[in-house]
């Protein structure tokens, strides 16, 4: 099965000749995808907006006020069964792996639901957002895959978000994929201490809503290990160009750890990041995905916004750095519809007739 080649090579041939940024048509082909001032449309789930059907300003007080007096949001959203593990994965760099990392980790943990974030990446940039330490030799995600050291004894809990945890990456993660080839389960080692520390949880019923890994630009053992630890993939597609160039390889990549490693595994979610409603390549990169993917790929989309890049210079996500933003909204949005899926899926298997089951 290779059918994201034939996503990419139809993105290639169809938006090739679009890199505009001419004013949209009437019509335009963007209304498929809603940004933060469609908040409130008739396109977002009714059931996600159930609890909340105020406009995007009035979200953007609430959410600022809430954040300012660090209350959970009046929002509700409902709580996994048990813990979902989403591994955050794209081989390509700069997609917006981290951010979308990050930013659905402290938009959920703001809901009041109780978040992990296993930094996985040797740049540690998922870390420094979420302002923890990891500085060399700190304990982390290092210690655990190289060392076997208890995911307990490493993980903090984030100082601007209550409820949001973290396992440091630090540099030394960076020979761990060379470390890691001589050593016994090599593939499997952030499996079982991922899986260890949730029994644990579940035993002293504490368990995590969410546990997310943000995994480093390569399919390497380090994001192998991720694929082999986790349930669902959250794959963040940038509105570019080459969006969709590398799918392909990551898929097969899935497809192999599945029979190999994890068949659990599957993909959970799609993110279209960094949408740019000024230009056609733009609508036209999402409009291919989500003919390409359907359902999966997320309805709302993360818009290109400079108050979400300069969010981790100070330590912070764009959903503490500026509540009130478009960047904030659409995160906040778009977690609120990852968090329905699991309501989606129950309703689904519900109506299902038993012998199909
Ligand atoms: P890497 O592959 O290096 O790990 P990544 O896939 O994790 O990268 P990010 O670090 O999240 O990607 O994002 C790449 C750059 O794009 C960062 O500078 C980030 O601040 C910026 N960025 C991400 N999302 C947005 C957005 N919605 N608007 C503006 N800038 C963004
Ligand atoms: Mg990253």
């Amino acid at each position: 099965m290779d059918t994201s080649t034939d996503a990419a090579s139809a993105v290639s041939r169809e938006t090739a000749t679009e890199v505009s940024r001419e004013t949209p048509p009437a019509v335009s082909p963007l209304t498929s995808v809603p940004r933060a001032a469609d908040l409130v449309s008739e396109r977002v789930p009714e059931h996600a907006l159930a609890s909340d059907r105020s406009t995007p300003l009035a979200q953007a007080t609430e959410h600022s006020l809430a954040v300012a007096a660090g209350r959970p949001l009046r929002r509700q959203l409902p709580r996994p069964a048990s813990s979902r593990v989403m591994v955050v994965a794209n081989q390509k760099g700069g997609v917006g792996k981290t951010t979308t990392t990050v930013n659905v980790a402290a938009a959920l943990a703001q809901h009041g639901l109780k978040v992990l974030v296993i930094d996985l990446d040797p740049q540690g940039n998922a870390s420094t957002a979420l302002a923890v330490e990891h500085g060399e030799g700190t304990p982390g995600s290092y210690q655990v895959l190289v060392e076997g050291t208890a995911m307990d004894e490493v993980i903090v809990e984030c100082p601007d978000v209550p409820g949001l945890f973290v396992v440091p990456a630090t540099i030394d993660l960076a020979g761990a994929e060379i470390e890691l080839v001589s050593l016994v389960a090599r593939e499997t080692r952030l499996r079982k201490a991922v899986d260890a520390h949730l029994a644990e949880c579940a035993e002293v019923e504490d368990s995590y809503d969410y546990v997310f890994i943000d995994c480093p630009p390569s399919l390497g053992l380090l994001t192998v290990n991720a694929l082999s630890a986790g349930h669902e993939m959250l794959i963040p597609i940038q509105c570019e160009y080459y969006a969709l160039e590398g799918l392909s390889q990551l898929l097969h990549t899935i497809e192999q750890i599945r029979e190999h490693l994890n068949p659990r595994l599957r993909v959970g979610a799609i993110m279209l990041t960094m949408y740019d409603a000024r230009t056609r390549l733009a609508a036209g990169v999402a409009d291919e995905v989500r003919e390409h993917f359907g359902t999966v790929v997320l309805k709302t989309a993360i818009p290109r916004s400079v108050r979400i890049s300069e969010a981790p210079s100070y330590g912070q996500t764009v959903l503490t750095y500026d509540p009130g933003s478009a960047g904030a909204l659409s995160y906040l949005e778009a977690s609120a519809e990852l968090a329905h899926q699991i309501t989606e899926q129950q309703e689904a298997q519900a109506a299902r007739p038993e012998e199909s089951r």
